[in-house]
């Protein structure tokens, strides 16, 4: 391909967070403010909460369904999380990345750590409660969970917090149209970075 010619590939991002900070809020709002960023749908073995949709926020399938993906080696990532599988197929993200495309990861530490390893690229970014009680108040206010399994995502928000220092940037959820402008703008600065601006000043651009 000639010089200046080079087409950019999409940025992989990875979002992470505990359940109940407000992430696919604030991914909701990301995606109307940005264009050309796909948002990875998930495959999980959860159930869907009300309001969820098959193929929208998650495809929902069956253990022995997600254990054959494992087995062919067709997700990025995957992990458990309170006793249930959680994947990233790998196919989708490669065609939209290769074709110039951002894509948005919703993912667990685990996962994200896996992404790390695998895309060296991608940018990690970790969504944080203005408190831990915001967080708790947050989780109880949905009322989609039993006790025991709010108590439990408490327990793994807790867990977590000791990884985020492998992420590249910390956005704190208090106002859902601030976090996500402040994503926005990460994301912009990624966009100005050399190496992904390099071609501006390659072939016909050169000086
Ligand atoms: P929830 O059940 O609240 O929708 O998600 C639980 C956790 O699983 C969240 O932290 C979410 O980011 C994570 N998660 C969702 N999809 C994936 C995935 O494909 N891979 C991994 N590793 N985690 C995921």
């Amino acid at each position: 391909m000639m010089p200046g010619r080079r087409k950019r590939k999409g940025q992989l991002i990875v979002l992470s967070g505990p359940s109940g900070v407000g992430k696919s809020t604030v991914i909701a709002e990301l995606l109307s403010l940005r264009e050309k960023i796909h948002f990875s749908v998930s495959y999980t073995t959860r159930e869907p909460r009300v309001g969820e949709e098959n193929g929208v926020n998650y495809n929902f399938v069956d253990r022995p369904t997600f254990e054959e993906m494992i087995r062919r080696d067709e997700l990025l990532e995957y992990a458990e999380y309170v006793n249930h599988y959680y994947g990233t197929s790998l196919k989708v993200i490669q065609e939209k990345l290769e074709a110039g495309i951002d894509v948005l990861l919703d993912i667990e530490v685990k996962g994200a750590g896996t992404v790390r390893r695998k895309c060296p690229d991608a940018v990690l970014i970790y969504i944080i409660p203005p408190s831990f009680e915001e967080l708790s108040r947050r989780l109880h206010g949905r009322h989609t969970d039993s006790e025991e399994v709010i108590a439990r995502r408490l327990a793994k928000a807790r867990e977590e917090y000791a990884h985020i220092g492998e992420y590249d940037y910390i956005v704190v959820n208090d106002k859902v149209s601030v976090a996500a402008g402040e994503i926005l703008s990460i994301l912009t600065a990624e966009d100005c970075r050399t190496k992904n601006r390099i071609n501006l000043i390659e072939g016909d651009n050169a000086l």
